[in-house]
C-alpha cells in the first residue's frame, strides 16, 4: 500500500501548504463502525498525497485495532485538560496509518470513557465525545504549531466550534470546519455537559443558539456546530437539499436555512488504494476493467471469486445470480425492503448473501430468526455480524448490490460496490441519487415500497439473465466512474483555502 493516494496529488504547485487536523472519534482501520471512518482516512490520505499537512486526532480507546499504525509513540505526558472544574493528565500517542499522522488522546479520567468495548451504544456517549473534544483542543491549543484547519465530523466533535469561539483564544486564526455525515443523529444532551466542557451554559441556552428545539430542556450539539463552525458540509449534493426540506429536516432546516450561505453538499470518495479489485489483499483473484472485449477478463474473474465465496459459506457452488447487501441494519437503512429484496431475490431462484450488523436487539432477533428459517436453504446466507474480510469477497463476488435505504447522506457501499464491478440497486436518495443512474451503470427506484423494489429487482434479473451485453455495460461504466478522493479532495481544498482567507483578513 502507497503511503499516499495517488489519484490525488492535485495541482500542488498553485496550492499552499495547510495545516489540517481532522478531528473524529472513527478511522478506519483504527476503530469503524461505518462509513464516516472510512471518509476519515480517505479525505485525509488525499490531502497528505495534495501535500498538505495532516494530522487525525482520535480518543485511544481500549479497542483500537493498532496493528496497521506504524512508529506509534508517546509523544507528550505532560498535557493536561479541563473538564468539570478539574483537570486531568493526557497522554499524547503519534504514529502513522497508510503515512497519515494519527495522534491517539488518553485520558486519564475516572469515568473510563474509552475503556468500553463498544465505539456508541453507552448512555453517557455525550459527556464521552464533549470530553474528548475539549481533551483534543487543550492539545491543539497548549501545542506550538497552530493548526489553520480544524475539521469537525458530526455532533461527535461538533462542541468543538463553540469552544474554538469562546475558550481558545490562542486558535483564533484556526477555521473551524463540520461536516455532517448523518442530520439524524444531533447529539442531545444534558446542559450539564456543556457547563463542564468550560462553556457558559446560560448565555447558549438560547433557541437560536445551542438550546434543543424539540426538548428546549437540553443540548443540541450539532446545532451548536451548525451555529459556531465557519463552513458546514454535508457529504453529497442531494443531501445538502433534502435536509433543506421540512420532510428530511431532522427539525434542524430552518437552522441550515439561515445558515445556508456556509452550507454545502461535497460528495464522498472511496479510497481506491483500499477498495481495488486489482490490489485488494483480502481478495484470493484479482481482476481489472480491462480492454473492452466481448467477454471481459473481469467476468471470468468475478465468476472464480463467486465459487471461492459460495464454498466459504457452505453456499450451493453454482453460477447462479447472486444479490449482497452489506450494512448497518438500522432504520435509515430499511431492513424491511431488505428482508423483501432477499426473499423476491430467493422465490426467482437466485443466491443471496446479507452481512448485517443490527443495531438494536429487536432487529437483531428479527433477522436471526429470518436466517433460522432459512437455514437449511443453501443460496441464501444471512451474517449478522461486522466482518470487514468478508464484505471484501461480497463485493467483488456478487452481481448485484442493493441498497434500498430510505434516506441516505452519501452512502459508500454502492460506489464500493461499482469500483468491483457489481451493479448496484438503490433508493433514489440523496448519495445514491447523486451516484446511481439507472440504465447507466444501475437501477434504481424511487418511493420506498416493496412495489417499486421488486419491479426494479426483476428488471435486474432479467438483464443478467437475457441481456449480457446490457449486463457486462453497466459493470464497466460502474468500474469506469472515478469515484476516488481526487475530485472531493480538491474541493475541501478550496473551501479551506477560501475560509483561511476570510479568517486572516477579518
Ligand atoms: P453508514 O456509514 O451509514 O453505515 P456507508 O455506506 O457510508 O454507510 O458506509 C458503510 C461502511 O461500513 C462501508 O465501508 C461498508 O463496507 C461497511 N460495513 C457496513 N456494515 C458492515 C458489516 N456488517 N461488515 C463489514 N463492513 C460493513
Amino acid at each position: 500500500m502507497k503511503d499516499f493516494c495517488t489519484d490525488c496529488r492535485l495541482k500542488t504547485h498553485t496550492r499552499v501548504r495547510m495545516e489540517i487536523v481532522q478531528i473524529a472519534v472513527e478511522c478506519a482501520p483504527l476503530v469503524k463502525v461505518g462509513g464516516l471512518a472510512d471518509v476519515v482516512l480517505g479525505l485525509s490520505r488525499a490531502l497528505h498525497g495534495a501535500s498538505q499537512s495532516v494530522e487525525i486526532v482520535l480518543p485511544k480507546y481500549d479497542c483500537l485495532d493498532l496493528t496497521s499504525i506504524k512508529n506509534l509513540e508517546i509523544h507528550a505526558r505532560d498535557l493536561i485538560c479541563f473538564y468539570d472544574q478539574k483537570t486531568y493528565p493526557l497522554t499524547i500517542w503519534k504514529g502513522t496509518v497508510y503515512g497519515v499522522l494519527v495522534t491517539l488522546i488518553e485520558t486519564h479520567d475516572p469515568y473510563g470513557f474509552f475503556e468500553r468495548k463498544t465505539v456508541y451504544g453507552d448512555p453517557d456517549d455525550q459527556e464521552r465525545f464533549c470530553f474528548f473534544t475539549r481533551a483534543a483542543f487543550d492539545y491543539l491549543a497548549q501545542r506550538e504549531k497552530k493548526p489553520d484547519i480544524i475539521h469537525l465530523h458530526d455532533w461527535h466533535t461538533a462542541i468543538g466550534a463553540p469552544l474554538k469561539k469562546f475558550l481558545f483564544p490562542d486558535l483564533q486564526n484556526t477555521s473551524v470546519i463540520l461536516t455532517i455525515h448523518n442530520l439524524a443523529y444531533q447529539g442531545i444532551c444534558d446542559k450539564r455537559i456543556i457547563k463542564a466542557v468550560g462553556l457558559d451554559a446560560s448565555s447558549l441556552d438560547q433557541p437560536d443558539l445551542l438550546q434543543d428545539h424539540s426538548y428546549p430542556h437540553c443540548f443540541n450539539l450539532l446545532q451548536g456546530g451548525i451555529v459556531f463552525a465557519d463552513q458546514i458540509t454535508t457529504v453529497s449534493p442531494t443531501y445538502a437539499k433534502e435536509v433543506l426540506t421540512e420532510k428530511n429536516d431532522h427539525g434542524l432546516g430552518s437552522f441550515l436555512s439561515t445558515y445556508h450561505k456556509k452550507f454545502t453538499g461535497i460528495l464522498n470518495g472511496i479510497d481506491v488504494d483500499i477498495w481495488s479489485p486489482e490490489t485488494d489483499p483480502l481478495l484470493p483473484v484479482h481482476y481489472s476493467l480491462g480492454d473492452l472485449k466481448a467477454t471481459p477478463p473481469f467476468i471470468l474473474q468475478k465468476a472464480k471469486l463467486k465459487k471461492i465465496l459460495q464454498h466459504q459459506l457452505a453456499l450451493d457452488e453454482t453460477p447462479s445470480f447472486l444479490a449482497a447487501s452489506i450494512t448497518r441494519l438500522t432504520t435509515q437503512k430499511a431492513p424491511e425492503l431488505i428482508k423483501m429484496a432477499l426473499l423476491h431475490v430467493k422465490e426467482k431462484g437466485g443466491s443471496f448473501v446479507l452481512l448485517g450488523t443490527p443495531s438494536d436487539h429487536k432487529t437483531h432477533d428479527e433477522f436471526a430468526q429470518l436466517k433460522n428459517t432459512l437455514a437449511s436453504n443453501k443460496k441464501i446466507h444471512i451474517e449478522l455480524t461486522y466482518n470487514e474480510p468478508l464484505a471484501h469477497l461480497v463485493y467483488a463476488a456478487a452481481d448485484l448490490f442493493i441498497v434500498p435505504s430510505l434516506y441516505e447522506p452519501c452512502g459508500l457501499t454502492q460506489m464500493i460496490a461499482m469500483n468491483y464491478g457489481t451493479v448496484p440497486l438503490v433508493r433514489e436518495t440523496g448519495g445514491l441519487a447523486d451516484t446511481v443512474h439507472k440504465g447507466k451503470n444501475g437501477f434504481s427506484f424511487g418511493p420506498a415500497t416493496k412495489k417499486g423494489l421488486c419491479f426494479a429487482l426483476d428488471a435486474a434479473m432479467t438483464d443478467y439473465h437475457s441481456n449480457p451485453t446490457i449486463w457486462h455495460l453497466l459493470i464497466k461504466n460502474g468500474m469506469s466512474n472515478d469515484f476516488s478522493w481526487r475530485i472531493p479532495a480538491q474541493q475541501y481544498l478550496k473551501l479551506y483555502q477560501s475560509t483561511r482567507k476570510l479568517a486572516l483578513d477579518v
